[in-house]
This record gives structure tokens, C-alpha cells and sequence, in this order.
């Protein structure tokens, strides 16, 4: 087996789930080799070879400076057709399912994305999630080259034990201006700061909190452990929070350390956004809300009491 890995960057910058995919790729074969592209990912050569990548393959072409998911998708199947790989992995991010999809089209080839277990041999048996983790489904992969994508927070990225040679190789492709026929021209930042997806602490409010005032204790809690708020359906459903703010199947999926959900029942549309946080924590007035059950710590009460008297603890403790 000779596999490439497909590295998700932003100019560069990777986030965390693209070191539990290789994590992963590395499980599958010990000799994965990664894949860059654009020279503004160069520097992510160390990082990579110390998460066990062989090689790491330099994609270089001017119409590749920037993310340009078709024009990516066809320089990674020339490095395929080069190289004679055999399994091309990913982190099935927006990104990098959407590279994959476009490697797939190039190839003529399947792609099953967001896989959570991935069995080898001549076909692939693996598990992937559907519908925001709802539902676990069986597939088969029957492809003279495997192209997949790791479901994000499924595997703890972890470094290898000795780290790998990550010798750079770098690989230019024929590509026209035609190739980038989508590409970044601008963008425009909308927030600053810690933001719902990446903050290690959430703290959620839902149709218990009753109103939009309701968020203000749960505003001040977050300031105060340097998080995030969010929210369930209901509360954008109400107006009271922009969607933006929405964890679940059909808002933002997070994984913080530590996720305090407030007059949430935990519905399983919430809870798929939600259940790689490290730490659960319920507040609620039901003792059998599926939220309270399924919780590492639950406090039984009233949220408006709870988390204004937390507040005060924290203040009073750091003087
Ligand atoms: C296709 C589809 C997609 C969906 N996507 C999402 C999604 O992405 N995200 C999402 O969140 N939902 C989603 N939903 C909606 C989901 O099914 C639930 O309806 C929703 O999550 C419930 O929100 P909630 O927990 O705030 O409200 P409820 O289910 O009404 O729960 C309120 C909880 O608050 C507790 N409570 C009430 N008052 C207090 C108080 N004063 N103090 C403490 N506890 C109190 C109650 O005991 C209860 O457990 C989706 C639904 C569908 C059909």
C-alpha cells in the first residue's frame, strides 16, 4: 500500500483535526507519505514528518498560491498518476472533503468521506458517519485507488514515536489558468478572537434560558473562562441568538474541553454538535434529560440560579 495524505492548510496554518487524520492515515500504513500544496504550506514539512509523514510531497504552481479546490484536486491526480499511489486519506473538513470530491472527479473515482474505522485489504470495509453522526453506516470500497476522508475528532492526534524523515519532494503540475476556476480573491474577517469552533470552553444555552436578556449570565460566564457562548435550535429558532451561534447536526460541530450546556435537553440533533467535547456538563432542572444522563457532571437546578452563583464563586475566587 502506498498512501499519500492530503493536507488541509489555510495559507499554511492547519487546524487541529488535520494531525488526527494523520494520525490516522499513519495506523492504516507506517510508510504514508503527505501532500502540500502551494508554497505556503513548505514550512509545515517538520510538523508533519514529526507526526510520522515519510515524505512530505511540495505541490508548487503559480495557480496554486491560494485555496483553489478543483485546481488542487487536479495537482494532486497528476502526484497520484507520478508517484503510483494506491490510497489517497484526508480530514474530512469543508476543505478537505471538497478537495477529495474533486480528486475523485479527476480520477473517475469513488470517495467515501468521513470515515470513523477503516478496514484494509484488497476492499475496503469501513464505518462512516452520515447525516451530522446519526448514523453510523457500513461501506465497502472497491477502487484500484482508495480515496477517503477521516471524520474530524475521531482519533486523538497523537506524534509518532520516532519521528518520521519528512523529506520534502517537490512536484510541479501542468495546470492552465482553466484549472482554478474557483479560487479565494478576498476575505473578510467577521470575528475576531476565541470563536464557537475552536474555543476550549462552550458555554450553551438553550430553551430554558428563556429569553435573549437570558444570555446575559451566560455571556459573563464565558468572559470569564475565556470561551464561547452557543446555543440549541430553539434559541435561533426564537430569534434570540444569531444562527451562527447554533451547535448541532445543522450549526457548528465543536470539540472544546469543556462544554457547559444550559437548559438543554441534549436532543440527539444538539448532542452530534457537541459529543467530542472532552468535559460534558449539564445544568438543568430535569434529572432525566438526555443532556443530565449522558453528562460527566450534572448540576440538578435552576439555570438562572446556578449560573450567576457560579459566576460568583469564580470572582470571588480570583480575588
Ligand atoms: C433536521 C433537524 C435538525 C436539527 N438541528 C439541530 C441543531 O443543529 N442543533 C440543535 O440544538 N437542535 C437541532 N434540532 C432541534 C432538536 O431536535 C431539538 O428540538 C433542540 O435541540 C431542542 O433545544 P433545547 O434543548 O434548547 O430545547 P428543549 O428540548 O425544549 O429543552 C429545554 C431543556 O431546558 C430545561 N430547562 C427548562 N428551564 C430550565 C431552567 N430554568 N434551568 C435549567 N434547565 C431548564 C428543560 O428541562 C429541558 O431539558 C434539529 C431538528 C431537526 C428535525
Amino acid at each position: 500500500m502506498s498512501t499519500l495524505y492530503v493536507v488541509d492548510h489555510d495559507r499554511g496554518e492547519i487546524a487541529d483535526p488535520v494531525l488526527e487524520g494523520l494520525t490516522a492515515a499513519r495506523a492504516l500504513d507506517a510508510g504514508v507519505a503527505a501532500v502540500t500544496v502551494g508554497a505556503a504550506a513548505d514550512g509545515l514539512a517538520g510538523a508533519l514528518a514529526e507526526y510520522g509523514a515519510a515524505a512530505v510531497h511540495q505541490i508548487h504552481h503559480d495557480e496554486l498560491r491560494d485555496y483553489a479546490p478543483a485546481a488542487w484536486g487536479d495537482a494532486i491526480a497528476q502526484l497520484v498518476e507520478s508517484t503510483g499511489a494506491t490510497a489517497v486519506l484526508s480530514v474530512g473538513s469543508e476543505r478537505g472533503n471538497e478537495v477529495m470530491a474533486h480528486l475523485g472527479a479527476a480520477l473517475d473515482l469513488p470517495v467515501v468521506a468521513n470515515c470513523i474505522e477503516i478496514d484494509p485489504g484488497d476492499i475496503w470495509e469501513m464505518t462512516r458517519v452520515r447525516w451530522g453522526g446519526s448514523l453510523h453506516e457500513r461501506a465497502r470500497l472497491d477502487a484500484p485507488i482508495k480515496l477517503a476522508t477521516f471524520a474530524p475528532h475521531t482519533t486523538e492526534a497523537a506524534p509518532a514515536e520516532t519521528p518520521a524523515a519528512g523529506t520534502a519532494v517537490e512536484f510541479v503540475p501542468d495546470l492552465g489558468p482553466e484549472a482554478a476556476i474557483t479560487r479565494i480573491v478576498d476575505r473578510v474577517i467577521t470575528e475576531e478572537g476565541v470563536t464557537l469552533a475552536t474555543a476550549p470552553v462552550v458555554i450553551a444555552g438553550g430553551r430554558g434560558v428563556g429569553s435573549e436578556e437570558g444570555f446575559a449570565p451566560l455571556d459573563e460566564l464565558a468572559a470569564l473562562l475565556g470561551g464561547a457562548v452557543g446555543c440549541s435550535r430553539v434559541v435561533t429558532n426564537n430569534g434570540w441568538r444569531n444562527h451562527k451561534f447554533q451547535v448541532g447536526q445543522t450549526g457548528t460541530v465543536i470539540a472544546p474541553e469543556v462544554y457547559i450546556g444550559c437548559g438543554i435537553s441534549g436532543a440527539i440533533q444538539h448532542w452530534v454538535g457537541m459529543m467530542a467535547s472532552k468535559n460534558v456538563i449539564a445544568v438543568n432542572t430535569d434529572p432525566d434529560a438526555p443532556m443530565v444522563t449522558k453528562a460527566d457532571y450534572a448540576v440538578i437546578g435552576d439555570l438562572h440560579e446556578v449560573v450567576p452563583a457560579v459566576i460568583e464563586e469564580i470572582k470571588r475566587r480570583r480575588g
